[in-house]
């Protein structure tokens, strides 16, 4: 066949593409290839739908959906839309065309299969990137002059066509026009996604200008969204070496699941490799290939699963040439050809809208800029994260603000004195200049407990009031200002972008107890609470990674154990506060660590999947963004105030009031009864009870103390004192200063509370890990706890 020739069997041949869901009742024909996006074509082809396969038509009325059909023996129903992604070579067609070479019926078959073999042989590519990244350069290389080369066009825009041979692979080639994105903005753009989602290629072949390798990529995480399979050839590498830059393309790769060839287009270098790996991909033979998921943070990554779940019932009817990850996230931004698609192909798909509105603004709210500037933000940090670790620019290269931060804040030496005392700073203020609203939420307190004194009445009702309620409730309620100045401190980290970078530097250190950087993040958010802690490990990609990191989130002292330890410290160590605090937050630290060792060692085998670790852009949060994220956070104190802690205040106060009649209380026989366990830790009846009654929520072992010493006579909220002084009944005072300390240690180890339960069954899938962390953690508190009591014994 002359080249000429070639050009037309292969336009004839696009021009009358059949597929699957155009063949009868009764026909049969061989698979050419199965397109759309990676996870669709997976699973196609898991059903047995593979290149070179027959299938037979079992059934196919017209317009009806399902078609049955027969593929290797079996029988097997696809919807329409599916079938229509199958491109087939018509068995009718295949021994036509052998009649007519006049190579007679014995060897039909033989035939077929050969004819199949070189249409399967034909690879589609499209070359997709930016104005400028070499893509015509490239296109010239890889055709050569050799073969015919064509326009193809749309009314504004054009693009060429082209035919070569490699390998023993027929290439079809797009050179499209050059964008720097995939919206619907500009013709260009437009025409580049029609292409995909019309033609879509075998293999999409992303230009990338290594010179300016940061915008570059842009495209690349859009397409990376898309998933169809993908090669980058990264251009101009001449430019990179010569500017001093380097590349560690290897690296690179592997963190976006797609081989990175570098080439210069220019004067044809590496055109060979791109070519071999093309076709590796297209053969499923690449072994970088794989897919992964870019992270757009925690504010959009919920909205997108607040949208799955009303988007899920109408997934089978979602087009199939994009991945539905990427449809949703369009989806988010009122893509509006995404939408019309949407709407065109999906029943349900008016529901969407309110809860897509109801998305969008609570993203907007936390994030304070748009939708489409968050997400835009969010895949450069992507970006940021890769090139970080990968790409050493040159000398000469001109430093950004963000740039000249990073280089100080992720700086090897200085990157961990700067985070030290930022931590150091975060904690100060939370205990000294809490202090002062502390104080003043106290005599309030006090005064309200003076108040219902006076007006009401002895008997039940006032020992309620003034015993149960204000007692316990007061005594935890006294904690909120720390509790909001932490929260503000953890908000503004995690706002302003530093975070991330404090997961980046801190990934070899994480590495050690088998765990990514990534994992740093939520546990660092665990100081204020455990729950959002434990939430926040949903962006972590690896699986075993997530599930350590939820299950050692408990062990991180979060701010509802707080109220325990200003107690306990400021009644029995008032001299060496600093010193056992911090103690007593680095047993957490460590029993996290060695636990996360442990599951490495037993359940689970180190995963070293590579993934980028996001860096998005610096951002000065507002004052109003800050307080409000402190202010919910601190709304939800006050709920769990009102809620449960009032409940559990007046549980306790019942239990310990009554019987009357009986000497000892109800609550009283619960501590004895836990006496035997609890002995060997030093840790009085009283301190059992109130450890029993924090399993609901760990500041209830605070209210739980007030209504158990609490003062009627005075109403006083100030707790310590009654601890250290003597039991009227004994003389002596229930708790030493050693049996303070196990307590303490007890109280943070142990049965995490029960909104961090409800959060692990949630984020691990299972109730399994629920049971383990009862269990786990507090057969760890009690052995810590006792550790800590007999050493101490020793040493007094
Ligand atoms: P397109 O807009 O993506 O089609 O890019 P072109 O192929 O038109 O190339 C844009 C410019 O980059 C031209 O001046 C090319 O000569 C130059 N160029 C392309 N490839 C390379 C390369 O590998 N190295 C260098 N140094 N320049 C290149
Ligand atoms: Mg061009």
């Amino acid at each position: 066949m002359d080249s000429e020739t070639k050009m037309h069997y292969l336009c004839h041949e696009k021009d009358e593409e059949m597929r699957l869901s155009d063949l009868q009742t009764g026909e049969a024909g061989y698979i050419i290839r199965v397109s759309g996006h990676g996870g669709f074509r997976r699973r196609i082809m898991e059903m047995g739908f593979v290149r070179g396969q027959r299938v037979e038509v079992l059934l196919n009325a017209p317009l009806k959906d399902p078609i049955k059909y027969r593929v290797m023996g079996y029988e097997v129903s696809l919807r329409r839309d599916e079938a229509a992604m199958i491109e087939v070579l018509t068995e009718a067609d295949a021994t036509g065309v052998v009649h007519s070479t006049g190579n007679g019926t014995t060897s039909a078959t033989h035939n077929i299969e050969k004819l199949v073999a070189r249409r399967k042989k034909t690879i589609e590519i499209a070359l997709v990137g930016n104005p400028n990244s070499g893509k015509s350069s490239l296109y010239n290389a890889m055709t050569g002059g050799r073969e015919h080369v064509g326009n193809y066009g749309g009314v504004t825009v054009e693009a060429k066509r082209g035919t070569f041979r490699h390998g023993g692979y027929e290439f079809v080639i797009y050179d499209l026009p050059g964008t720097y994105a995939l919206s619907p903005y500009t013709p260009e753009e437009l025409f580049v996604r029609r292409h995909l989602s019309e033609k879509i290629p075998d293999v999409v072949v992303n230009v990338v200008a290594a010179s300016n390798l940061e915008r570059n990529l842009y495209l690349t995480t859009e397409l990376i969204d898309i998933a169809q399979e993908m090669v980058i050839a990264l251009n101009m590498y001449d430019e990179l070496a010569a500017s001093g830059a380097r590349l560690d393309a290897g690296t690179l790769e592997t963190l976006l699941g797609t081989p990175v060839v570098p080439v210069v287009a220019r004067d044809g270098r590496r055109i060979e490799n791109l070519l071999d790996t093309i076709i590796e991909v297209y053969e499923g033979r690449n072994t970088t290939t794989r897919h992964i998921h870019i992270n757009h943070g925690p504010a959009i990554e919920d909205a997108v699963a607040e949208l799955r779940k009303v988007m899920a019932a109408d997934f089978d009817s979602f087009p199939k040439h994009f991945s539905r990850r990427y449809l949703m996230l369009k989806f988010l931004e009122r893509d509006r050809d995404v939408e019309h698609l949407l709407s065109e192909a999906c029943p349900h798909y008016n529901e969407w809208l309110p809860v897509r509105e109801r998305e969008i603004q609570k993203v907007q709210k936390s994030l304070g800029e748009d939708i489409e500037t968050a997400i835009t933000d969010e895949k450069y940090g992507f970006i940021a994260g890769a090139l970080k670790e990968t790409l050493t620019p040159g000398k000469h290269e001109r430093r950004s603000v963000t740039s000249t931060i990073d280089a100080i804040v992720t700086h090897k030496l200085w990157g961990f004195p700067v985070f030290f005392f930022l931590m150091w700073f975060m904690f100060e203020l939370t205990f000294k200049v809490g202090e002062y609203p502390m104080g003043w939420i106290e005599s309030g307190v006090e005064w309200l407990g003076g108040l219902v004194q006076h007006v009401i009445p002895q008997g039940p009702l006032h020992d309620l009031l003034v015993d149960g309620i204000i007692g316990g409730v007061g005594s935890v309620i006294v904690f909120l200002p720390n509790i909001l100045i932490l929260f503000l401190c953890i908000s503004f980290m995690e706002d302003s972008g530093y975070m991330a970078r404090a997961a980046f530097i801190m990934d070899k250190v994480m590495h050690r107890i088998g765990l990514h950087g990534k994992s740093f993040i939520p546990l660092v958010m665990g100081f204020g609470c455990n729950v959002p802690g434990i939430m926040a490990a949903r962006t972590i990609e690896s699986r075993s990674s997530r599930i350590i990191t939820v299950f050692i989130s408990p062990f991180i002292s979060c701010s509802a154990r707080l109220p325990i330890y200003i107690l306990l410290v400021g009644a029995f160590f008032p001299g060496h506060a600093s010193l056992v605090l911090i103690s007593i937050y680095v047993t957490g630290i460590l029993v996290a660590a060695a636990t996360a060792l442990l599951l490495r060692k037993t359940l689970f085998k180190r995963d070293d999947t590579p993934f980028v670790m996001e860096l998005p852009p610096y951002r000065l949060p507002t004052l109003r963004t800050t307080l409000r994220h402190g202010w919910d956070k601190g709304r939800q104190y006050l709920r769990k105030m009102g809620g449960v802690i009032l409940a559990a205040s007046i549980v306790v106060w019942v239990l310990s009031y009554y019987p009357r009649e009986s000497e000892h209380s109800y609550l009283e026989r619960i501590g004895i009864a836990a006496e035997p366990v609890m002995r060997p830790l030093g840790i009085p009846w009283e301190g059992s009870v109130a450890l029993v009654a924090g399993v609901g929520a760990k500041e209830i072992t605070v209210s739980t103390l007030g209504v158990l010493y609490s003062d009627s006579g005075t109403g006083k909220t100030d707790l310590g004192p009654r601890l250290t002084a003597p039991d009227p009944a004994s003389g002596v005072p229930d708790w030493t200063p050693l049996a303070a300390l196990s307590f303490m240690i007890f109280a943070l180890l142990y049965f995490p509370c029960l909104a961090a339960l409800a959060a692990i069954r949630k984020e691990t899938g299972s109730a399994r890990w629920v049971v383990l962390a009862v269990i786990y953690n507090t057969a760890v508190a009690w052995l810590v706890a006792w550790l800590v009591h007999t050493v101490g014994n020793l040493m007094i």
